[in-house]
C-alpha cells in the first residue's frame, strides 16, 4: 500500500491521501498548489521568524475583510493562521533559517488559505494530527494546533514529506451577510 503522505478532513470526515493524491510535493517542491492562479489572490513568502507571525495574521485579516466577515469568523480564520505559521516556525525549522509561503485566495463566499514550508516534513501525519500530540513537550506545546484548525475552519488538508516540506490548505464559507453602513 502507498504510503499516506497527507488528510483531508471536510465535515469531520478524514481522508487519507498518497502522494499522488497530493499537489505539493513533485517537480517544485514547495512552491506547487501556491502560485497566485487567481486574479485576486494574495501570495507572500516570509521569513519563519516568530516576530512574522503577527504580519500574517492581519495579512490574512485585511484580506478576509473584503468578504465581509463576522468579527467571530474573523477570530476563527486569524487563530487559524496563527497556529499553522507558529508551526512552521517551530517544527519545520525548528529555530533554524527558512521561509514560508502563504497563498490567500476567495471563490465567492469561500476563502482559502494555503501555508507551506520547505522544511523536515512529518513521518506521520495521521499521529501528529491527533489532539494533545506533541513532539516538543519540552517548549509546552499542547499538541493542540492541528485541532485548532480543523475546528475553526471547514476543510483541513495537510500534506507532508520527510525532508521535503509541508502544506496546510484550509478553507472557511463565510456566510453572506447584509451589511447597510
Ligand atoms: P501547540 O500547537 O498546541 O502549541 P504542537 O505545535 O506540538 O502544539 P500541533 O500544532 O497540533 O501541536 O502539531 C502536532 C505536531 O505535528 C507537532 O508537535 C510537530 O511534531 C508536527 N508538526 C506540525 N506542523 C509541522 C510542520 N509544519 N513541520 C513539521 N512538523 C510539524
Ligand atoms: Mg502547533
Amino acid at each position: 500500500m502507498e504510503k499516506v503522505q497527507g488528510i483531508r478532513v471536510l465535515d469531520g470526515r478524514r481522508e487519507l491521501l498518497t502522494e499522488t493524491e497530493c499537489d505539493f510535493f513533485e517537480e517544485k517542491a514547495g512552491e506547487r498548489g501556491l502560485s497566485a492562479v487567481g486574479e485576486q489572490d494574495v501570495v507572500l513568502e516570509f521569513g519563519a521568524r516568530s516576530q512574522n507571525e503577527g504580519f500574517a495574521r492581519m495579512v490574512t485579516a485585511a484580506f478576509v475583510s473584503g468578504l465581509n466577515p463576522t468579527l467571530e469568523e474573523l477570530a476563527d480564520i486569524k487563530t487559524a493562521v496563527s497556529e499553522a505559521v507558529t508551526n512552521a516556525i517551530i517544527h519545520a525549522y525548528a529555530g533554524a533559517a527558512g521561509s514560508i509561503r502563504m497563498r490567500l485566495a476567495a471563490q465567492n463566499t469561500e476563502i482559502i488559505i494555503e501555508v507551506a514550508d520547505r522544511g523536515v516534513g512529518m513521518e506521520d501525519v495521521e499521529k501528529a494530527m491527533e489532539p494533545m500530540y506533541t513532539t516538543r513537550p519540552e517548549l509546552e506545546r499542547s499538541g493542540m494546533g492541528f485541532a485548532f484548525m480543523e475546528a475553526f475552519m471547514d476543510e483541513l488538508e495537510v500534506q507532508t514529506k520527510p525532508g521535503t516540506g509541508t502544506l496546510i490548505r484550509m478553507k472557511k464559507r463565510i456566510a453572506a451577510t447584509e451589511h447597510t453602513d
